[in-house]
């Protein structure tokens, strides 16, 4: 069965890594976005990162790419043997999605910060699609399909179609198009940012908070919420509040997930 596993939970890398995702299905292996520390993460999943044979990026802040230079590197260095575990071994073809605005910012962090990497691509084996909401493609046997989010930037979450349906928001503010497009799930992974004392700022920053990410839940008639995203100012004694004010807008079950929590697809 296909296993999603969050690779972080958070908003701001201090408090634990900021929130990116993988799906894996046998040799099929998507990764959602890529964490800062992503070198460290694949070490302690004792996989490397060539074993990513898809990778998508649901939009362009650093909390969600800032990853993808040393993820592209230590692919490419991998394939020309220099950080193999078995030099020589075979590298699956990767293929990169995510909205045109997500791509075309991977390719300027990739000249920012690894110069000269231009020429060291023409030797890899990544492709960049592209993708638009409603977009699918499949990881095993898991149909994978591009979620409108709506964010300050062109945004996509994704849903999961396998034997449950579970729905990633990605960040994005309170929208209509997004729980139409979703319709109906079992599960729901939310960003929720913020509590309701700041929900002007989330507004206008165009997150989430924990009520309305309930509401969403309820809206697509979700079992559980997972509340991802959480915003670094919040620490432990918090905790409770949010999964409070999720569940007035919520009959279900609401998680705040730990790093590394695994749920079946
Ligand atoms: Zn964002
Ligand atoms: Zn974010």
């Amino acid at each position: 069965m296909a296993r999603l596993q969050l690779l972080g939970t958070q908003a701001y890398p201090r408090n634990g890594e900021p929130v990116h995702l993988r799906l894996v299905d046998g040799d099929d292996h998507l990764l959602v976005d890529c964490g800062p520390n992503i070198v460290e993460t694949f070490d302690a999943l004792e996989r490397p990162l060539t074993s990513v044979t898809d990778l998508f990026v649901t939009h362009s802040h650093a909390d969600h790419a800032l990853g993808v230079p040393y993820f592209l590197l230590g692919h490419f260095l991998t394939r020309a043997g220099a950080v193999a575990d078995e030099p020589g071994e075979a590298v699956p073809p990767l293929t990169i999605r995510g909205p045109e605005s997500a791509l075309e910012a991977v390719d300027a962090c990739l000249e920012a910060v690894t110069p000269g990497f231009d020429a060291l691509a023409a030797d890899a084996s990544w492709t960049l699609e592209p993708t638009e909401p409603d977009d699918g493609f499949d990881v095993g046997d898991v149909s994978v399909t591009s979620l409108p989010a709506d964010h300050v930037v062109p945004t996509q979450g994704l849903l999961f179609d396998g034997e449950r349906r579970i729905a990633y928001t990605g960040d994005t503010t309170r929208s209509k198009a997004l729980v139409d497009a979703v319709d109906r799930a079992d599960v729901v992974i939310h960003e929720s940012m913020y509590l309701e004392s700041e929900a002007d700022l989330a507004r206008e920053l165009k997150h989430g908070t924990a009520r309305e990410a309930g509401r969403f839940a309820a809206d697509v008639g979700a079992d559980e919420l997972y509340l991802v995203h959480v915003s670094d100012q919040y620490g432990d004694e918090h905790r409770v509040r949010f999964l409070e004010e999720a569940g007035e807008a919520f009959n279900g079950e609401v998680i705040l997930p730990d790093r590394f929590d695994e749920l079946s697809v």
